[in-house]
């Protein structure tokens, strides 16, 4: 298998002020997810029969693979932000309208236990569905693509919201690049 690259962060690191600091993003880039390809690329070295290198592999390459869809999700603030076009229809038609779908999918990130993210999944058939995933790979649908993500592990806001993940999950909403999540999804 080939090993992963790091991936650049698609905008500077001070541009998601201030619903995310230069400085969480500093670390949670160059830091947190240069770790977890580091410690994929790591397992891929070893023997795949041993099953202790499977799972630190699945946990790091989904760590990975999360992170890069997560940075990539992120755009400049703007109050207002929503989603239009293909992408809107699509929610509007899943989940009755955006406001319920807000709804649902902050429940779902808050309510995550522990580490994890709140995932918006399409499935082959172009169908949404809310999930969540513990830690980076637990609760996965094999079949469903994810399309948007949100990282609730506390190393994505504890130094900007401490303990408090509902305000972060609240501005989160400020910060989603909608283009991107609608060219995943079409
Ligand atoms: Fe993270």
């Amino acid at each position: 298998m080939k090993t992963l690259n790091i991936i650049p962060l698609p905008y500077a690191y001070e541009e998601l002020e201030p619903v995310i600091s230069r400085k969480i993003m500093e670390l949670h880039h160059d830091k947190h997810y240069v770790a977890y390809v580091n410690g994929a690329n790591a397992a891929l070295e070893k023997p795949e029969k041993n099953r202790e290198v499977m799972r630190d592999f699945s946990f790091n390459y989904n760590g990975a693979k999360l992170h890069e869809l997560f940075f990539a999700n992120l755009i400049k603030a703007s109050e207002n932000n929503m989603p239009t076009g293909n992408i809107l229809e699509a929610i509007n038609s899943n989940f009755v309208s955006f406001d319920n779908f807000k709804k649902e999918f902050s429940q779902a990130a808050v309510s995550v236990e522990g580490s994890g993210w709140a995932v918006l999944w399409k499935d082959e058939e172009n169908n949404l569905m809310i999930g969540q995933l513990e830690k980076h790979n637990l609760l996965g649908m094999n079949g469903m693509k994810p399309i948007l993500v949100l990282d609730v592990w506390e190393h994505a806001y504890y130094l900007d919201y401490l303990n408090d993940r509902k305000t972060f999950v609240d501005n989160f909403w400020k910060i989603i690049n909608w283009n991107d999540v609608e060219k995943r999804y079409l």
